[in-house]
């Protein structure tokens, strides 16, 4: 039988959020069941949301943070981690992936995740159109086993692992079956921290894995590009006056 993915999506109501949510449905779409999507937003959860998710066609589980958080830094973070708690309490079984709803996803990166055992890493495109350029951050890889890692002038040398929050996904067993997985702590995961911006992703992996030789490079080589990281900020989008919708979110 096919792996079930775990796909975590946190978003919050903007101006393209429509636009993201169906766009990454739709490709959810098409990748063969059992995939699961785990989509989180801040409290209250939005009608309009469920009802988008809904025609999606895609299985899903629509869940809602009440953490307070005012902490324009934390972009999603207590979202991923209501996602992390709901997914060990239930003991979803599968690969979990954190999929932003703004990024852009190909099909052959869910197929790839599906051959990933444990924890396994790739390589991400950024794409910052005020910098004008394209930079990866991700694993650089002899088959599947990592021996080094593209990184990018925002976080040198300083994060011990240079993985893109798009650029990994795990078994979840390994968030309740540390010693099947050798996880480096016995400690329980639940959470991503809220720590200094950039270094999320690697605070998290040190406590999944052990070091590189507990990675799956995937797939293979790591020379193919799966997904896009963009940074366009969408914050400031500009409507012609009246047309504004209240909520944002249109109807297909
Ligand atoms: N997000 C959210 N609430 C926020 C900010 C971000 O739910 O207040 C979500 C957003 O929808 C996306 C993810 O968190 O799925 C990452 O946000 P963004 O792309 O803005 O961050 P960046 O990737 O630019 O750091």
């Amino acid at each position: 039988p096919r792996k079930q993915l775990i796909v975590v999506t946190p978003t919050y109501n903007r101006a393209f959020q429509a636009y993201f949510l169906n766009r990454l449905g739709q490709v959810l779409r098409l990748v063969p069941p059992p995939v699961l999507w785990i989509v989180v937003e801040m409290n209250p959860a939005s009608t309009k949301t469920a009802e988008l998710l809904r025609k999606t066609g895609v299985m899903y589980r629509h869940l809602v943070c009440t953490k307070n958080s005012t902490d324009v830094k934390d972009r999603g973070v207590h979202q991923r981690n209501t996602a992390l708690e709901h997914i060990e309490n239930h003991r979803l079984n599968g690969i979990v992936y954190f999929a932003d709803d703004d990024n852009i996803y190909s099909l052959p990166l869910f197929e790839t995740m599906r051959h990933i055992s444990g924890f396994g890493t790739w390589p991400v495109a950024m794409l910052a159109p005020s910098k004008n350029k394209a930079i990866l951050e991700g694993p650089v890889c002899n088959g599947s086993q990592v021996i080094g890692w593209h990184t990018n002038e925002r976080s040198k040398k300083l994060r011990r692992f240079h993985v893109d929050m798009s650029g990994f996904a795990f078994n979840s067993t390994i968030l309740w079956d540390p010693k099947t997985w050798r996880r480096p702590t016995s400690n329980p995961i639940r959470q991503l921290d809220t720590v200094k911006e950039g270094f999320q992703e690697t605070t998290f992996i040190e406590q999944l894995v052990e070091d590189e030789s507990h990675m799956e490079g995937s797939p293979p080589g790591c020379s193919s590009i799966m997904n896009w990281h963009l940074h366009l900020d969408s914050h400031n989008e500009v409507y012609p006056k009246g047309w504004l919708l209240p909520k944002n979110l249109d109807a297909v």
